[in-house]
């Protein structure tokens, strides 16, 4: 028996049930370009979001930077965000031409710290995009009144929140967008695929250019776009793992539960508090190990010596990549919540299909049982 366990293990339908959703591409020959998969999805998507509109593309990386490009930012102009994240979301509004300025994060959620937005504020800020981390929210009702203050753009990396909701409101309502991640290793995938959420109707028209080459009809091309279309293989993944969605949430939940039963209350390892008025995907399982027997990278080695994956996530911050080297606001000094963390997090193996024996098994071995 191979006893390897995977960090993580992406969701599917059934063989059957996805040719069957698939079928009707090869009667049609319609492979790409918003067809009816496509249409499908996204008709969908709005319903179980409850958000006016949901633009489809075919990853969630290229969607964050179509929705910061849609903003029309000056360039050079600086966006405050957290480096608590992964190499998207900086990279993101670095290739739009923007100053990445990193603010710390809380020590509650690992979401970026609104009390220490306005300090870094100057008159060259243009936007914030702040990251929903491993499904927790960020404090969007104070990051809403910053940005209402000072007149700047909010965009969210909700990567990890989709099916995450803030007092009954999907984590696609905030701020003036949201990018979801439909990546094979997130809670809901199209193999890869991704969306913008947004409420503005004149974005509808913009993100479609953007992502299809500015082509209006046969003969008319409007605005300098690239390519970022969704396919129909992958919407058809999305409209057949939409419908086990709610299951899988609630498989995750009962594994989150089992962790935090063997894991709480022992010295030296923190659990992520759970937030108020959140209803969670349980995205993700994180551990800080901080004054524990073992170290993190201890841990981590242990666990990769019996055949299980965890992952040091986020490690590094994305101000101490080495592209970001000579960027005046980089630095992992600065932000040295943020920095106390990637140090000490794990985040342990989670699927909906992961066996509550392999549950114990891992916390047995992080125990030292
Ligand atoms: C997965 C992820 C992305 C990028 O999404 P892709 O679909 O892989 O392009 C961006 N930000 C965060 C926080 C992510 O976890």
């Amino acid at each position: 028996m191979d006893n390897k366990i995977s960090v993580t293990r992406s969701s599917m339908p059934s063989l059957d049930e996805y040719v069957e959703e698939i079928r009707t591409l090869w009667d049609s020959h319609w492979l790409t370009n918003m067809g009816t998969k496509h249409k499908q999805l996204q008709t969908e998507l709005e319903e179980y979001l409850g958000i006016s509109h949901v633009a489809l593309y075919t990853n969630g990386h290229l969607a964050l930077e179509n929705a910061i490009a849609a903003l029309n930012l000056p360039q050079g102009g600086e966006v405050i965000t957290t480096p608590f994240t992964f190499a998207s979301t900086t990279h993101a509004i670095v290739r739009n031409g923007l100053v990445p300025v990193f603010c710390d994060i809380n020590e509650k959620d690992y979401t970026i710290d609104p009390m220490k937005i306005e300090s870094l504020i100057s008159d060259r800020t243009v936007a914030i995009v702040p990251v929903h981390v491993y499904g927790n929210m960020c404090d969007v009702e104070k990051i809403d009144k910053i940005a209402k203050k000072y007149g700047l753009k909010v965009i969210y990396d909700a990567a990890h929140a989709f099916g995450v909701k803030y007092k009954g409101i999907s984590a696609a309502c905030f701020g003036d967008a949201s990018m979801f991640s439909f990546h094979a290793t997130k809670v809901f995938n199209t193999i890869e695929g991704g969306a913008i959420c947004f409420k503005n109707d004149n974005w509808v028209q913009l993100l479609d250019d953007q992502k299809n080459f500015g082509i209006h009809g046969p003969e008319s091309v409007c605005y300098v776009g690239g390519n970022a279309k969704m396919n129909e293989f992958q919407a058809a993944m999305g409209v057949c793992n939409l419908r086990h969605l709610e299951c899988e949430i609630a498989k995750r939940k009962k594994i989150v539960a089992r962790y935090r039963e063997r894991l709480s209350s022992v010295e030296g390892i923190h659990l992520n508090a759970i937030q108020e008025n959140v209803e969670s995907n349980y995205a993700y399982f994180p551990v800080v190990f901080d004054g524990y027997k073992y170290t993190r990278n201890e841990v981590y080695e242990m666990l990769l010596e019996e055949g299980i994956m965890a992952r040091k996530y986020f490690y590094p911050l994305t101000n101490s990549f080495e592209c970001y080297r000579n960027y005046p606001t980089a630095g992992a000094e600065k932000t040295p919540i943020a920095q106390h963390f990637a140090l000490r997090v794990l985040t342990l193996p989670l699927y909906a299909d992961l066996d509550l024996e392999n549950v114990d098994r891992i916390c047995d071995l992080i125990l030292g049982n």
